[in-house]
């Protein structure tokens, strides 16, 4: 890296969307307590004489591998940085950057010559599983090619591609896979856990797109997984996380955005609309749109924004003509004010306008610039991050969501920038029959993110994770919060909340003892022991 001078202090720091990152400035040594430390695997601590034999045996693999003992660590600092979350970014002790598919089958070979047996694996790293203490990492970072098929109406994605990648690669031909809704999410874990986005209620989930996928098994061979090929692997892959291989590729249906009837090509009517707060009441605001929402066609698909002590947004897209758009804005908003028997107000509307789907519609959450400065979702900060399914916003659900809004702008350890979203799914998400993936929540209607951004001391972020918890409790018990969600049902192993801050699709026990015995027979030793199923 090269040397820090005091200049550097002043300037901000961002993280560059694609490519290598570097160690951040005051990160740039490996703490002793780390070098130090026992593995939680062995009963050692690592000394300088194995640590050595680790580094030895890796210089075998095809690809870069870094350690935390290696003599420049910037290449390990480096690949931590591919972490999105800053209270969850721990210290493995290897990191692998393969970029081939025979690299991938050469680390997972490697894993048990240096006697390793817990594998994680990174796409994005925007889950809570992406960077854990003592794994042996293969960072998917570097297998990031997108090839699209016009003619074939698919698009293959490297298993470590980002979103912004993919839509990259389908830009000029205005097409789009639906995917998530921050360029910079990895579509790997996104994928393997349902992928919910601005195509959803149109097209459905990323899984109800996903025609196949490669896949390195945990004994090195390589399978593809489809409708017709090893059945029971591509149904546990659509939603049932990262636990039964790594999978090196994507390939997934395509679908035209943009460009309706008075709209150039690729381009639909977006953008913002604020509710302020003197006319607009917010737990009406959300029980409205969450009415509204419902009645809706397709092309019309709105995001409600809640950040943390602001007025609710509308965030704001329209597939259809001009015509059609327009009428939609100007409707939209309709009986929301709080002098309903009086004249209506309605919503400010010069945030919307007609915008490009990938660099416009794709990049609104990350406010137009994608981890740069304006970005309240840049990677590198802490966060407790969780969301459920919805299947109706009832007046007390809407009531609650509206107190949270509020009470996080002067809630300790909350970070004035997080939001909580409500994103549409009703439509073809609807119509997947519960037992055809591993997603079975299909009655839900909406997807409810909390976005809590931690802040100030340690012991602040931990009350404002105690009330991140809080509030995720409350909301499970709502009427309307889908019911078959077993994340902390006591005595189920799938990944409990408390330890991660985890986001998982709905799944009942009947999807989960599927995903067990179809983990049995792909994984039978739990090599890929820090996905949902097995920690
Ligand atoms: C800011 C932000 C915005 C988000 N927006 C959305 C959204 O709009 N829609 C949505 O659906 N979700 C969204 N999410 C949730 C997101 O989909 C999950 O956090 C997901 O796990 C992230 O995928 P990733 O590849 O970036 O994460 P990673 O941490 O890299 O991967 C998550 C886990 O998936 C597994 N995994 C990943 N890639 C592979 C692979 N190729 N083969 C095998 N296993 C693999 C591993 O077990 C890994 O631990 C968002 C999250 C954040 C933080």
């Amino acid at each position: 890296m090269p040397p820090q001078t005091s200049e550097d202090d002043d300037k901000p720091f961002f993280y560059p969307l694609y490519g290598p990152r570097e160690p951040r400035k005051n990160d740039d040594v490996v703490p002793s307590s780390v070098l130090e430390r026992k593995s939680t695997t062995s009963t050692t601590a690592t000394t300088t004489a194995n640590a050595e034999t680790l580094i030895d045996e890796l210089t075998k693999l095809p690809c870069p591998a870094f350690t935390p003992h290696d003599s420049c660590p910037k290449g390990y600092l480096g690949a931590r940085e591919d972490c999105w979350n800053e209270s969850m970014k721990e210290w493995p002790s290897v990191i692998a950057m393969p970029s081939t598919v025979e690299d991938v089958q050469a680390c997972i070979k490697m894993v048990p010559v240096v006697g390793h047996g817990r594998v994680a694996v990174l796409s994005g790293g925007h889950s809570a599983m992406c960077m854990p203490n003592d794994a042996f990492l293969i960072s998917l970072r570097r297998l990031n090619g997108v090839v699209v098929d016009v003619d074939g109406n698919t698009v293959t994605c490297g298993g470590g591609a980002k979103i912004g990648e993919v839509d990259a690669a389908l830009k000029p031909y205005n097409l789009a896979v639906p995917l998530g809704t921050h360029p910079d999410t990895g579509i790997g874990g996104l994928t393997l856990g349902g992928g919910i986005g601005w195509l959803t209620p149109r097209v459905g989930l990323a899984i109800d797109n996903l025609v196949a996928a490669e896949v390195v098994l945990a004994d090195g061979t390589l399978v593809t997984a489809s409708s017709t090929s090893h059945e029971d692997l591509y149904w546990a892959l659509r939603g049932g996380g990262g636990n039964f291989g790594i999978v090196v590729s994507f390939t997934y249906k395509v679908f035209p955005v943009g460009g309706a009837d008075g709209f150039e090509p690729g381009h639909v009517l977006g953008g913002i609309v604020p509710f302020p707060l003197e006319h607009f009441d917010r737990a009406t605001v959300i029980e409205k749109y969450g009415a509204d929402c419902l009645q809706t066609d397709a092309d019309n698909v709105q995001m409600m924004l809640l950040p943390n002590g602001g007025p609710c947004i509308s965030v704001f897209t329209h597939h259809g003509t001009m015509a059609d758009s327009q009428k939609a804005l100007d409707e939209l908003g309709t009986g929301y004010s709080n002098n309903n028997n009086e004249m209506q107000i309605m919503p400010p509307k010069e945030g919307v306008k007609a915008i490009p789907w990938t660099d416009g519609v794709q990049t609104l959450t990350g406010m137009g610039d994608p981890n740069g400065a304006g970005d309240l979702l840049a990677p590198g900060n802490p966060f407790y991050y969780t969301a459920g399914f919805v299947e109706q916003i009832t007046p007390e659900l809407a009531t609650f969501l509206a107190k949270a809004q509020q009470d996080a702008a002067s809630q300790t350890g909350i970070h004035a920038g997080g939001a909580i979203v409500i994103m549409p799914l009703n439509g073809p998400f609807n119509d997947v029959p519960s037992k055809a993936t591993a997603v079975t929540a299909r009655t839900a209607k909406f997807w409810v993110v909390f976005l809590l951004r931690l802040d100030g001391t340690p012991n602040d972020q931990e009350e404002g994770i105690a009330w991140g918890r809080s509030l995720k409790k409350e909301f499970m018990a709502m009427e309307g919060v889908v019911t078959d969600m077993r994340l902390n049902k006591p005595g189920s192993s799938i990944l409990v909340d408390e330890a991660t801050h985890s986001v998982l699709p709905s799944q009942n026990e009947g999807c989960v003892e599927t995903m067990r015995s179809i983990k049995e027979t792909y994984d039978p030793e739990n090599l890929f022991c820090f996905a949902s199923l097995s920690k």
